[in-house]
């Protein structure tokens, strides 16, 4: 998308925004029963464009179309705005189970949040996050960080020692060769679109070594399910991020309050508790262009028509709707081939900072069940209300055949293993499981061998009157902002049709 598009979108945007905050005089809308409720004059109408999914990706792409004058309506299967933006608002601390840092590069996150007046915070540095004092667990041996370096036969190369072996992976998969953000989609980048263990095991890497790179692994079970064009991606995607050099960023108050304010912000009706279960691309043969319609079927039986669709959800999430005319092949192949990474997590509640007495902080790195444990300490203050057990990929199998009884079980009987203090120290507040929601399927697409060279121009295309948004679909910096970018280029295609 070129700049001055871009900068004219924006304009638009501002100058909307500004006639509406006239419009509404003031009046607070707080609250999902106030979205649900509002606004009046655009309900019953039909929209210009239905938008499936209130993330940031398909809230991102409601409000540029609004800007441009078209009537929009979102319907979400939550109960909530923001997807996977999910601050625990009821648990002490109001942990992120979501997207948690804001890269200072994210610009259309922090325009976004500027715009709506949501309060950025720097996320402080914490002193209870200092890798020198992480305790390992390896092997069922608690390591310190020295301990860990010095272990006699360490598994590891000289050069990988003294750090995680999630660091010793990014380390040994060396600098990304490609030259621009967006170059992972290029077809010359396609020589890299292999099993990323081919590349690990051309380094002399033992299997040991393989075995630790892969505990506690975001970016798929199995390292050889694991493509090393993604990543490439992932390298080139977080040197972007750190040439800005900013501090990494929260909202005040929980990230989820950024698509609060968006849905705040939306114009049109917002359908919260609304599952899409079918829709229909409005390919309909004879019909003129004019007045060719898409269809959207919900889950209670509400059928919904609009010129046209933009479905914002994750891969996995689309397994469940039905399409009419079917999508093209490759596209309805990722859908159900492209895995998403699995994420447990167990937010305890720190009754006692038990650590103090310990002489060792509550910053862990497992080979074992609690795969790795961080204290959410945002202000850097040195106090944590909650630590968070962080479980990914093939680690997550000991958690998520337990019941939650089970779990907080499991999970004090580790911490108390590794820390005797922390005997009647902790509770579980909440799990989350992301790979267990339907509705999410895991925290992120990736990337198996081969599958971006098949499949990533595909999950873009347009498919008659429906256009596709999310995460997944991003061109450049990964995560919330190929979320807010992926929505950004939904809109314009529509916008470029009318
Ligand atoms: C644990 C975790 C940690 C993360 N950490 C970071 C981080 O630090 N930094 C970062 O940049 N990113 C991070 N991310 C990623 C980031 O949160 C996501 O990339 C981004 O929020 C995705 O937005 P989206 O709009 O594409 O999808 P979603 O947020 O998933 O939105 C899709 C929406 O569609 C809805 N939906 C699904 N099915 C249906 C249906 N049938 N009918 C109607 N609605 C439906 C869903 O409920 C959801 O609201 C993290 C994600 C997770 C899970």
């Amino acid at each position: 998308m070129d700049g001055p598009l871009i900068s004219a979108l924006h304009e638009a945007m501002t100058a909307s925004l500004l006639q509406r905050r006239r419009l509404l005089g003031g009046v607070a809308l707080a609250g999902a029963s106030a979205l649900l409720h509002r606004p009046l004059w655009a309900a019953d109408s039909e929209p210009d464009v239905i938008v499936i999914g209130a993330g940031l990706a398909g809230l991102n792409a409601a409000l540029l179309l609004e800007q441009f004058g078209l009537v929009v309506r979102v319907i979400e299967a939550r109960q909530r705005v923001g997807g996977r933006l999910f601050t625990l608002d009821q648990v002490a601390g109001r942990p992120e189970a979501g997207g948690n840092q804001i890269g200072s590069s994210y610009a259309r996150i922090v325009d976004t949040a500027r715009r709506l007046d949501v309060m950025l915070e720097t996320s402080g540095s914490s002193p209870l996050l200092r890798p020198d004092g992480m305790v390992y667990d390896i092997a069922g041996l608690r390591l310190s960080t020295a301990d860990w370096a010095a272990l006699p036969n360490h598994p590891m190369p000289p050069a990988l020692r003294a750090m995680t072996p999630d660091r010793a992976l990014a380390r040994a998969i060396g600098a990304s060769p490609l030259g621009s953000i967006s170059a992972w989609r290029e077809p010359a980048a396609q020589q890299f679109d292999r099993p990323l263990t081919e590349h690990l095991r051309s380094q002399g890497l033992s299997e040991e070594a393989l075995r630790l790179m892969t505990a506690n692994n975001s970016y798929g079970d199995k390292l050889t399910e694991t493509s090393l064009l993604m990543m490439y991606y992932l390298q080139t995607s977080l040197a972007e991020v750190m040439k800005f050099k900013g501090p990494a960023q929260n909202v005040l108050g929980g990230n989820q309050r950024l698509p609060e304010a968006m849905a705040r912000a939306l114009q049109g009706q917002l359908l919260l508790g609304r599952a899409v279960t079918a829709i229909d691309a409005g390919l309909t043969v004879g019909m003129p262009a004019g007045k060719a319609r898409a269809t959207v079927s919900c889950a209670d039986g509400s059928v919904h028509r609009a010129r046209f669709v933009v479905c914002s959800l994750p891969l996995p999430a689309m397994r469940s709707i039905r399409f009419t005319p079917a999508l093209p092949e490759l596209h309805a192949e990722a859908v159900q081939q492209l895995r998403y990474n699995k994420i447990t997590q167990l937010h305890l509640e720190v009754l006692r900072p038990f650590w103090e007495s310990e002489g060792r902080l509550p910053f862990v790195w497992s080979d074992g069940p609690l795969g790795r444990v961080f204290p959410n300490d945002e202000k850097g203050n040195g106090q944590a209300q909650t630590l968070t057990i962080w479980s990914t990929g093939a680690g997550t199998k000991h958690w998520d055949k337990l019941t939650e009884a089970e779990a907080e079980t499991l999970a004090l009987a580790e911490m108390t293993r590794l820390f005797p203090s922390a005997r009647g120290a902790l509770r579980l507040a909440q799990r989350v499981c992301w790979h267990q929601d339907p509705l999410a399927g895991g925290s992120w697409a990736n990337w198996a061998p081969g599958q971006i060279s098949r499949f990533a121009q595909a999950v873009v295309q347009p498919h008659g009157r429906l256009h596709f948004a999310g995460e997944h679909t991003g061109f450049t910096i990964r995560g919330m902002e190929a979320a807010m970018e992926s929505g950004e280029r939904a809109a314009t295609e529509i916008l470029s049709r009318l």
